[in-house]
């Protein structure tokens, strides 16, 4: 595949064409002092210097709330899915490695074909970060720069873009930017020294061990004081697992109408902190004491998904679930580096 150089001033007639073509176009953009992922409506409000969203972008693969079926209680269900091809621009390595983490999970087992058409008609341009955020530690979870999932990766070089076409969607794409030119070995060479940055800017919180030793510090540690010293002060609110670009959970509800003739079947966003995550039929939890849900997603990130997903930890780094968190206990890495004073590898 191809690697050229785009002014900047052509990137924005490029996004300007994008937008008014017939794909939905979504990017990242400012709300107030913070950013988040939207609807373009001009090149202008593009931000590729963002520092890090509010949500990260998995509501493309897996909305908030998502209509799986309408049914007739009587008679025939029909199959919904809302999958309409849409160009994705601005994602940062990190949550390109969540998407590239979630893809693995939908794909296997259970064959999630809604998750994976949504997949399918997505266009991803990830862009390598220009800004780091306050508590991003990507890089202490390999995740600073990424090397697959996306169509185009782009890095900034100052006035001009390296356009990294990786797929040939990426290249269909690309091929509609006017004023592409072959990047140089000069380029490539910048962009190099972008990744070399990045792995310094992005390890704003350090992981006193490789990600490989997680799952067996875990092993170790069932039965640390630190899950109930945390969960001590957790209020349950779960905005740790929504910000969290590697959080998939849902819970499936029937919304049946008040004729008792037709329904929806729907899943939403769950998430493992949340008091009625584990509640079962006869209203028995499973995980009921809040400090076996606290540990639960700790275990989740270091232990159970990477086994699932070649080792790969279910912590990219983004640093959301530490700002989002009021009594600032959700940090990941805190919690591995508290656990490895106290235990030997
Ligand atoms: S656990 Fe926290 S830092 Fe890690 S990916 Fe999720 S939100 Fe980001
Ligand atoms: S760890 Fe923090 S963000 Fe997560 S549920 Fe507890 S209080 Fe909320």
């Amino acid at each position: 595949m191809s690697i050229k150089k785009l002014s900047k001033e052509d990137f924005k007639s490029f996004v300007s064409g994008l937008i008014s073509s017939d794909d939905k176009v979504v990017g990242v953009k400012a709300k107030g002092n913070r950013f988040v992922f939207g609807d373009l409506e001009s090149a202008d409000e593009l931000r590729l210097d963002y520092d890090v969203t509010l949500l990260p972008p998995k509501k493309y693969v897996l909305p908030q709330v998502e209509t799986l079926m309408t049914y007739e209680v009587k008679g025939e269900y029909k199959t919904e899915c809302n999958a309409e091809p849409t160009v994705l621009l601005g994602v940062h390595p990190y949550d390109m490695v969540a998407i590239n983490q979630m893809d693995a999970i939908f794909s296997q087992d259970e064959y999630d074909s809604h998750y994976m058409a949504r997949r399918e008609n997505l266009t991803i341009v990830a862009c390598d970060v220009v800004n780091a955020s306050e508590n991003v530690f990507a890089a202490s979870m390999g995740s600073a720069t990424v090397k697959d999932g996306f169509d185009v990766l782009l890095t900034d070089l100052g006035d001009s873009y390296l356009v990294d076409a990786a797929t040939e969607k990426g290249e269909a794409l690309v091929a509609k930017a006017a004023g592409a030119a072959d990047a140089t070995d000069e380029d490539i060479a910048k962009r190099k020294q972008v990744w070399q940055k990045n792995e310094e800017a992005l390890a704003k919180h350090k992981l006193n061990c490789k990600t490989s030793d997680l799952p067996g510090l875990l092993d170790k540690s069932y039965n640390h004081p630190v899950w109930e010293e945390k969960a001590k002060v957790c209020y349950s609110c779960g905005s740790c697992t929504s910000t969290c670009p590697t959080c998939y959970c849902f819970d499936v509800q029937d919304d049946v109408a008040w004729n008792l003739e037709t329904g929806k079947r729907y899943r939403a966003w769950d998430g493992c902190l949340l008091e009625k995550f584990a509640n079962v039929a006869g209203d028995h939890n499973f995980r009921q004491r809040r400090e076996d849900r606290f540990r639960h997603r700790i275990y989740r990130k270091g232990k159970y998904v990477p086994a699932k997903i070649g080792g790969q930890v279910a912590c990219v780094g983004c640093g959301r679930c530490v700002g989002a968190c009021t009594p600032g206990i959700a940090n990941p890495v805190e919690i591995y580096n508290r656990l490895l004073e106290d235990t030997n590898l």
